[in-house]
This record gives structure tokens, C-alpha cells and sequence, in this order.
């Protein structure tokens, strides 16, 4: 099997797993009894917490563990919405988002909240000065994700960090893609709520963090025992969060290696692509992070495309993985002003560390070979 979908998830590296084995086992103590065993645990989720929060530039304290990046953004965005209602009710966000976020705004909607949703510019690129258009007195916040998780495209989030922090307005970035390929930094960024998943940087599936500023007014939206500081109750994902922390720590410790790597596998994998398909569309930009090539093979449906892919043992993807089982054509490349015909044939390959230059290049000739004979139809 040749697996270029890490954008959808990654397997669990060696490391991450070695880590987390005991956890399941021999140290199960509940982190909040206060006798040895829970001692211990208690002990090595605040060591994950420290993890995550080098990783970021952040304070421990700032991290609260989750069951993943959607439970993160949807924590990040209610609990602000929530926190700042008495200052206003208007709320800005991208029309590319990944659906954790346009879902958790569009329920906002219905709750009475005013959402302006901004467009990227065909390159799917969102220009800050789109979005500072948009701020109004009653804006509370603004929410960009940092990578987009269907075309790779680098979202402006320092400068939008600058503007919002200029008014006074909250800034969420969903950053679950950015980890591993950016450095991040949210005093740098001008961040005050930041989404991490850890099934997309090699860690296990189920877990995730938000970083949320020291001082804001941002509400807890789970609600029952003590734990995560009163931030996130339930019992905590111990061998979920050693992992994460563990994954987090080695992601960012490689990430300029992890950069070129995945850099070559893109680079090659384009090459071939752009030598043997006739009129290949490239729809990820020139800045995007290589870990995402996004395409549209011209006079080839995707499905068909991927459906061969399979059979071959090559598994790819179509628009994210959260809408490929429906008929629904991807929103973020209809937001960047595709035709619908380019939707249809639009495929996203995506790298990791683990994938070789040898898997990546024999399933380029792959697609290559599957793409002239359906365009051949
Ligand atoms: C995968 C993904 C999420 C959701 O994370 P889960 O841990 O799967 O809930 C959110 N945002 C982006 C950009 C993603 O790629």
C-alpha cells in the first residue's frame, strides 16, 4: 500500500506508540486521585502539557487537552462567543475552513450570533485586508486556520494577528495542519486561541489541545469534574495525551527536516504529474506547505481516478476526507472560484516523513498512466 492521505490521518509512529504503552497498563491511575498511582499519571499529563506548550511558545497553563482538533475549535469558538456576548455578537471567519469550524459558526447563527465569512482570492489565499474589511465595533473574533487542509494553502496569520490584536479582538487559528511543517509561536503570531489534533502529526487519533491566552473570558463548554483546571471536565485520555505530547514535541523538533522531506516527495510527485498529464491544473499555490498537492486532472473524474488509485493499492483523496463520501463538491476549492467541472476532477495527495521518494514516484507514473486513459474515454 502506498498511503498519500495523511492530510485525512497519520499512523502512529514507533515513538509515540513506545510512549504511550504503559499508559494503557501498568500506569492507570485515575490523574485526579491523590494516592501514588494517580500521582503518577497526574505527573505525566502536566509533562504532555509542557510538551505541547514549548511547542507553541505557550505557558502550560494556557493548554487544555481535548478529544481533537474539532472538539478544539468548537471549545475555541463557543467559549469565546460565549465569554464576549455582552461585548457584541459578530463573529468573523473564511469560507474555507475546515467544517469543525463552519459547522460550530453556522450553530452560532442560529444562537443569535452575526457570522461574516470571508472569501479567499482564487489562489486560496485569504488577503488580511479582507478580513480587517470586515471587523466591526461588535466583532469579538476572528477565526483563520493556519494551513488549509485541502490545497496546503499558508494563511496570512500574523498579520491578521496583528490587526485583531490592534482592535482588541479575539484570534482563533485552527493549526492542525500547520504543526510539524511552520514554526509556531503565539506571542509571535499574535494568537489567542490555537487548535492542535493529534492524529494528523503521527500521534493517536482521539486527542487533541487549545491553547487559550491567560486572561481571557473564554467559557468551559464541557461541564462536570475538576479536571484540566475546571477547563474540560471528564476523565482524562491518558495514553491519548502522552501521545499527543510525545508527537507534538517531535514534530516541531523536525520540522525544517520534515519540511524539505515532504518538499522532495511533492516536487517529484509534480514533475511526473506535470510531464504526463495533458492540461494538469496545479490548485494548491506556490506558498503552500508541501506536505498537500492538490490537482485537477482536466476530463477525468476524481472518483474514478481515486477508484483505480485503490485497486493499484495507492490511497488519495478527493476534497477533504469529511465530505468525500458525500456527492457535495469541496467548498473550499468552489470558494477559490473553480469551476465545478475542475471540482469534479480535483485530487489531493498528501505526504508524510514515513512515505519514500521510491513509493512516491512509482505512484506518480501510477496516476499518471490511470489519468490518460480515463481522459482517453
Ligand atoms: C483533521 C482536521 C480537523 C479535525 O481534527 P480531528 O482531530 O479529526 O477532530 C480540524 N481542522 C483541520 C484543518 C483538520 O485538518
Amino acid at each position: 500500500m502506498i498511503y498519500l492521505d495523511n492530510a485525512a490521518t497519520t499512523p502512529v509512529s514507533e515513538e509515540v506508540l513506545n510512549a504511550m504503552r504503559p499508559y494503557f497498563s501498568e500506569l492507570y491511575g485515575n490523574p485526579s486521585s491523590v494516592h501514588t498511582a494517580g500521582r503518577q499519571t497526574k505527573g505525566a499529563i502536566e509533562r504532555a502539557r509542557e510538551q505541547v506548550a514549548q511547542a507553541i511558545h505557550a505557558n502550560p497553563n494556557e493548554v487544555v487537552f481535548t478529544s481533537g482538533g474539532t472538539e478544539a475549535d468548537n471549545a475555541a469558538i463557543v467559549g469565546t462567543a460565549l465569554g464576549y456576548r455582552e461585548r457584541g455578537k459578530h463573529l468573523v471567519t473564511t469560507t474555507i475552513e475546515h467544517h469543525a469550524v463552519l459547522h460550530t459558526f453556522e450553530f452560532l447563527q442560529e444562537m443569535g450570533y452575526e457570522v461574516t465569512y470571508v472569501s479567499p482570492r482564487a489562489d486560496g489565499i485569504v488577503q488580511a485586508a479582507d478580513i480587517a474589511a470586515a471587523l466591526r465595533a461588535d466583532t469579538t473574533l476572528v477565526s483563520v486556520m493556519a494551513v488549509n487542509n485541502e490545497t496546503g494553502a499558508r494563511q496570512p496569520i500574523a498579520e491578521i494577528g496583528r490587526l485583531t490584536r490592534e482592535r482588541g479582538i479575539l484570534f482563533h487559528t485552527d493549526a492542525v495542519q500547520a504543526v510539524g511543517l511552520l514554526e509556531l509561536d503565539v506571542e509571535a503570531l499574535g494568537v489567542d486561541l490555537l487548535s492542535i489534533s493529534g492524529h494528523k502529526l503521527h500521534g493517536p487519533k482521539g486527542v487533541g489541545a487549545l491553547y487559550v491566552r491567560r486572561g481571557l473570558y473564554w467559557k468551559p463548554t464541557q461541564h462536570g469534574g475538576a479536571q484540566e483546571f475546571k477547563r474540560r471536565a471528564g476523565t482524562e485520555n491518558l495514553p491519548g495525551i502522552i501521545g499527543l505530547g510525545v508527537a507534538v514535541e517531535l514534530a516541531t523538533a523536525r520540522v525544517q527536516e520534515n519540511y524539505a522531506q515532504v518538499a522532495e516527495l511533492r516536487d517529484a510527485m509534480l514533475a511526473i504529474l506535470r510531464a504526463g498529464v495533458d492540461g494538469l491544473q496545479v490548485n494548491s499555490p506556490e506558498q503552500a506547505v508541501p506536505s498537500i498537492l492538490n490537482v485537477t486532472f482536466p476530463g477525468a473524474v476524481a472518483e474514478r481516478i481515486l477508484m483505480n488509485l485503490d485497486m493499484a493499492g495507492i490511497m488519495a483523496a478527493s476534497g477533504s476526507a469529511c465530505t468525500s463520501g458525500s456527492l457535495q463538491p469541496s467548498h473550499v476549492l468552489m470558494a477559490m472560484g473553480l469551476a465545478e467541472e475542475s471540482v469534479r476532477s480535483a485530487v489531493r495527495f498528501s505526504f508524510s516523513g514515513q512515505n519514500t521518494l521510491e513509493e512516491v514516484t512509482q505512484a506518480a507514473h501510477k496516476v499518471v498512466e490511470i489519468v490518460q486513459r480515463l481522459q482517453r474515454r
